[in-house]
């Protein structure tokens, strides 16, 4: 068996100036490096944890920013692999803050004790290769070196901030924070002018916040976005019980589930065969149901551009009914792309915040930023605002960013950046041909927030434990997959993305399109957690049909 020649290997190692060997690293505590080590290390495999942070929960770590708060009902976002917990823990709002998310992923950690098997504060610098020995070297911050004979990269989807380089932005003295790096200690708002940089997301949940404490709040707005009221409430006692009693069914839904989460189901017709009265009704009934339903309520509001511009209309005369400027409304109506082809944003009283004295909305599309300057930000028009704190909420060097920083150099001394150049070649969105025996966990072209996250997560974790465990018995020492396997995928993943009305919305991190410089492409696959699963699956049984297996003992290819 696999696990018995692992440890005899390692047993050699012993005592060289390796600092530890283990049969998988995984690199990222948070949902995906817990859920890897969890299961890997309860199938026998010695798994290391190299984590960035100083504790558990990764995205939940990192983002502590004013209003961070999950999208994704809290008792759908939790683990589906730990059913003891989903009836002891008690969530207590319907959609979750930043903290309780940290408090449920550290109790993960305590309750299966996987803290003895993380590095805290370690950074990955470099990933290589040792095609000799067959194992991967991997390189950290504290000049350490790890080998193994696995890589499983779970370093986050949304973890590479994008700084974005405006004339003058070092020059600032006052505070700067990007929303993704938070300070772990207080920040004091109170008195303060406060400039929000972006309105993804991020930014609205920051602004929001923001604005109830903050002296003054400038919301610096390029792009006007469409958002929903998430409605956020405490959870009823019988709501959670109600849950809690449905559980194992409903995990085994969203494992098999479009998107891991329930919505409303799509009205599976087309909005123009209703009347105009009954869709109004409709889409008011959507936008009250303080979830996502406004953007699924009808089967054609991604495909239709009528219906879309209909649902959009029905958006905006939203915003207009709740800002009490009607020039200022004007500005927060979105016009630059239909409705739902980005991440759809959920907020807790975004535009209401626009009525309040100390908000001013800037838009910079119209006056653009000409240079921060040392006491605040300069406008083209000459206009200076005086600013105590820059939050910079401009979003992420979406998924390929956290693996490319990671420099990894795979056989023949590839670099993954020089392969992915032109934009991300994978297979699957779960390995790389040339980089043998390494998974991406929400890597390049697989569903990452297309579905929930968590529940993305889980599908890649159960497919590479079952990988290694099929490896392990069938005494196959590496996989990787073949070019034209992965020429296929992507295909698939470009027809599939290209879809719809999505295809008209060019310039979001879905593409890549929000990062100077980086090549378009799909980083994300949108055809559903339920469709991608089953493509993932059928390679499987196909005896992993695309992939290049090669024998531990003789070096010979299998397939
Ligand atoms: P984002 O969606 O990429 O938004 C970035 C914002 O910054 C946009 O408004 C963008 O404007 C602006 N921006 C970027 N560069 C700029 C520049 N140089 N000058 C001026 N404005 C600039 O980033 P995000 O809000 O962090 O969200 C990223 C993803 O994280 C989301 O799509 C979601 O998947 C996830 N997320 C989820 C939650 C949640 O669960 N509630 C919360 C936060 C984030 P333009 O539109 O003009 O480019």
């Amino acid at each position: 068996m696999f696990i018995a020649k692992v440890a005899t290997w390692r047993a050699k190692r012993m005592g060289q100036d390796m600092n530890r060997q283990a049969d998988v690293i995984v690199i990222g505590a948070g949902f995906g490096g817990i859920n890897a080590l969890w299961k890997l290390r309860g199938m026998g495999f010695d798994t290391l944890v190299l984590e960035r942070g100083g504790e558990v929960g990764g995205t939940w770590y990192w983002n502590r920013y004013p209003g961070c708060r999950c999208d994704v009902p809290s008792m759908e976002y939790s683990v589906p692999w730990d059913p003891e917990l989903d009836q002891q823990w008690d969530w207590t709002e319907r959609y979750s803050g930043q903290s309780e998310i940290l408090e449920y992923a550290k109790h993960l950690a305590d309750r299966h004790d996987l803290r003895r098997d993380i590095i805290f504060n370690r950074t990955v610098t470099g990933i290589c290769r040792d095609e000799g020995r067959g194992l991967w070297q991997v390189e950290t911050d504290a000049g350490e070196t790890y080998e193994a004979r696995y890589v499983v990269t779970a370093a986050g989807c949304l973890s590479t901030p994008n700084l974005p380089d405006i004339t003058g932005i070092r020059d600032f003295r006052g505070e700067m924070y990007h929303t993704g790096e938070w300070p772990h200690d207080h920040v004091t708002l109170a008195g303060k002018e406060v400039a929000v940089l972006g309105t993804g997301s991020t930014g609205v949940q920051a602004s929001t916040a923001i604005a109830g404490e903050a002296g003054h709040l400038f919301v610096l707005q390029r792009t006007a976005q469409y958002s929903l009221p998430s409605l956020n409430r405490p959870l009823r006692e019988e709501e959670k019980a109600e849950m809690k009693a449905r559980y194992p069914e409903h995990r085994a839904w969203q494992r098999n589930s479009f998107a891991g989460q329930q919505m409303d189901p799509p009205a599976g017709m087309k909005a123009f065969d209703d009347p105009k009265k009954r869709r109004l009704e409709v889409y008011e009934r959507a936008w009250r149901a303080g979830r996502q339903d406004l953007i699924a309520c009808y089967a054609d509001i991604g495909v239709d551009a009528d219906v879309n511009a209909e649902v959009a209309e029905f958006a905006r005369a939203k915003i207009r009914s709740i800002v009490n400027d009607p020039a200022i409304a004007e500005k927060l109506c979105p016009t630059a792309n239909p409705i739902g082809t980005r991440r759809i944003i959920m907020d807790t009283g975004y535009f209401e915040i626009f009525n309040q004295d100390n908000v001013s909305l800037v838009d910079i599309s119209e006056d653009p930023i000409d240079r921060f300057v040392e006491n605040g930000v300069q406008l083209r028009s000459g206009r200076l605002i005086e600013l105590d704190m820059l939050v910079i909420a401009t979003g992420y060097d979406a998924v390929t960013g956290p693996l490319l920083a990671m420099n990894i150099t795979g056989t023949g001394r590839v670099r993954l950046a020089d392969v992915w150049r032109d934009g991300p070649r994978s297979y699957l969105g779960l390995m790389v041909k040339d980089f043998p025996n390494l998974f991406t966990i929400t890597g390049p072209t697989s569903p990452t927030v297309h579905a929930n996250v968590i529940f993305a997560i889980d599908q890649h974790v159960d497919w590479i434990a079952d990988c290694l465990d099929y490896l392990q018995r069938n005494d196959i020492a590496s996989i990787e997959p073949t070019d034209e396997a992965q020429d296929e995928w992507l295909a698939h993943v470009a027809e599939v993305g290209s879809r719809g009305l999505r295809a008209s919305d060019t310039n979001n991190w879905y593409l890549g399109q929000n990062i100077p410089g980086k090549p378009r492409a799909f980083m994300t696959y949108a055809g559903g957690l339920n469709n991608y699963r089953a493509r993932c699956d059928a390679v499987a049984q196909d005896g992993y049909r695309g992939f290049m297996l090669t024998r531990a003992e003789q070096d010979a290819v299998v397939e």
